[in-house]
């Protein structure tokens, strides 16, 4: 038997009996690197996905054999200067650029139009419980952004664009579960997120940065061409050496504001459509062809693409064991999302489904044709129902495949509730044209996925941003306004709270070459 130099690693497949026994884990690692157990050696998992192509799911383990890993520190904020960085939007592009300029010296300014994330969770409950939405306060503005209370989904496909792992580092140094280091599609659950929130908040706080809510941005401060600060809604202004716009997919009166400043915009291809909400019972049969599913097993959960005649449908932001939720951030619109908390144990798994829109399927040709489009389809659905509330339209799968109104409809997990309504009609037509080709081939391929059991509930709109603020390749600073960086999901550079944290981390990097 050979001893470890260095860390070895091995992969296995794992029983879901044998999942929660590191006992079992250890030995099998061992004798796959070919080692005895001296009872020093390291033992440690590194990776954990699902194999569901087996007729009972299993795990799929990476596991380094050797070395222990030595703790490192992930935050670590320098002495500051007299530099000073505005930073407009608390979401994750925000956080992380404000933690990544303080590790540069440079105070962060952050300006955040809603409230605190204790104070934001009030105004959420209210959309419950009066079907009022605050258009500063919502399930998109507020402290810790749009992802605050979703699934907390931290992967993402954009892994050239930064270090994926930092990120990840850094939100469990803010006490997220070490677990997001090793699963393969790691989730916090909106009963988490908070928490790091505030634990971010506090360190840029500890740190000499500096955090105001309830503080709307409503103008650039501009000398002579160059950014150096923001005024907010009361006339006040906030000035600094840069200024990071870090708004989000939703502030649309942010896009508003820089056309009348003739600051560039251009339209930007998006995608819209429905919620589609199944049993997680039968999610469970369509992809571990298993339910009940093993106890040591997550709700199970899909990611789908298919082409159709005229465009891409895929679903999108899936939602094991979760609840779809009213993300609007207006009054007199109507917005779907979804969320989950970190145990993914409700009834229902719920996704977007959605189609391409390009700037050629909407009148206009100008940079907020497209957000234009998406506000109507959204005002639309809000119109269609009492006109007070936030119920949204719904049709069952198999009814919206063959364009007649459901007669009745299943149970669902969206609280504001759901009432029959032709969403086949309210949709525009070239997205039900393209939703009705990709749910029957999905449902060719997962059976049940576009059946009686589905429920479709309008609508899914803000799956990015519709608009794109340009900025230099190398600077990250708008082409004509320099000082200005554009960053995270509302810019056009993020989709999901990773990317748009690894983009703040970028941009907080081109600010300190800037100041340099
Ligand atoms: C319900 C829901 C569930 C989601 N689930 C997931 C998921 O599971 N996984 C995932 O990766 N992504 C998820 N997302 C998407 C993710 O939240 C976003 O991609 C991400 O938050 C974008 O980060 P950002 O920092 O670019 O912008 P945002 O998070 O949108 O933050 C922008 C911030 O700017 C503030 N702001 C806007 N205008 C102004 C202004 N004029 N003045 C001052 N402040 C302003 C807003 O209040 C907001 O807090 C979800 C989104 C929602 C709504």
């Amino acid at each position: 038997m050979k001893q470890p130099n260095e860390t070895i690693h091995v992969d296995l497949l794992v029983e879901p009996d044998n999942i929660g026994d590191a006992r079992h884990i250890r030995a099998a690692a061992l004798a796959k690197a070919g080692l005895e157990d001296d009872g020093l050696v390291a033992v440690r998992v590194v990776r954990r996905s699902i194999d569901a192509r087996a007729k009972m799911p299993r795990f799929q383990l990476r596991v380094a054999v050797g070395a222990e890993a030595g703790p490192v520190s992930v935050f670590q904020p320098q002495a500051l200067g007299e530099r000073r960085a505005v930073v407009v939007g608390a979401g994750p592009g925000g956080y992380f650029a404000a933690l990544t300029l303080l590790e540069a010296g440079i105070k962060p300014v952050l300006l955040e139009r809603g409230r605190d994330v204790r104070a934001r969770l009030k105004d959420v409950k209210k959309i419950y419980s009066e079907g009022l939405v605050n258009p500063h306060s919502n399930y998109c503005f507020g402290e810790g952004g749009a992802g605050t209370y979703s699934d907390g989904k931290l992967y993402t496909r954009a892994t050239k664009r930064g270090d994926t792992d930092r990120i990840l580092d850094l939100f469990v140094a803010f006490g997220a579960s070490a677990d997001i280091r090793v699963d393969a599609h790691p989730h916090l659950g909106s009963n988490v997120l908070p928490r790091l929130v505030r634990g971010m908040r506090e360190a840029i706080v500890a740190s000499g940065g500096e955090i105001h809510f309830e503080a709307h941005v409503t103008d650039l401060v501009l000398d002579s061409g160059r950014a150096c600060g923001v005024r907010l809604a009361g006339g006040e202004t906030v000035t600094g050496d840069a200024v990071i716009l870090a708004t989000g997919h939703s502030a649309r009166d942010v896009y508003d504001l820089l056309l009348r400043r003739g600051v560039l915009l251009e339209a930007k291809p998006f995608a819209l459509g429905v919620r589609i909400e199944h049993p997680q019972d039968l999610v469970d049969r369509m992809f571990y062809h298993h339910s009940p599913r093993h106890a040591a097993l997550p709700a199970a959960s899909y990611r789908l693409a298919c082409q159709t005649a005229e465009r891409g449908v895929f679903s999108f932001c899936m939602c094991p064991g979760g609840f779809v939720v009213p993300a609007s951030t207006a009054p007199g619109e109507l917005v779907l999302n979804g969320m989950s908390l970190a145990s993914r144990k409700a009834p229902f798994a719920n996704a977007g489904l959605v189609a391409e829109v390009r700037p050629s399927d909407v009148p206009g040709d100008d940079a907020l044709a497209l957000l234009r489009f998406q506000a109507e389809v959204e005002q639309t659905m809000f119109r269609a129902g009492d006109g007070r509330t936030q119920r949204a339209p719904a049709q069952r799968a198999e009814d919206f495949l063959q364009g007649r109104m459901s007669t009745n409809l299943g149970a669902t997990s969206y609280i504001p509730g759901i009432y029959a309504a032709p969403v086949h009609e309210l949709l525009p037509g070239f997205v039900t044209r393209a939703l009705r080709e990709g749910l029957a081939i999905l449902g060719k391929k997962h059976k049940g996925f576009d059946s009686s059991e589905a429920t479709l509930l309008a609508v899914e709109s803000r799956t990015s941003s519709p608009v794109r603020i340009p900025r230099d390749r190398e600077t990250f600073m708008h082409p004509q306004v320099p000082g200005l960086f554009p960053c995270g999901e509302g810019a056009g550079y993020a989709g999901g709270i990773v990317s748009a944290a690894m983009d703040g981390v970028a941009v907080a990097a081109a600010v300190e070459r800037e100041l340099k």
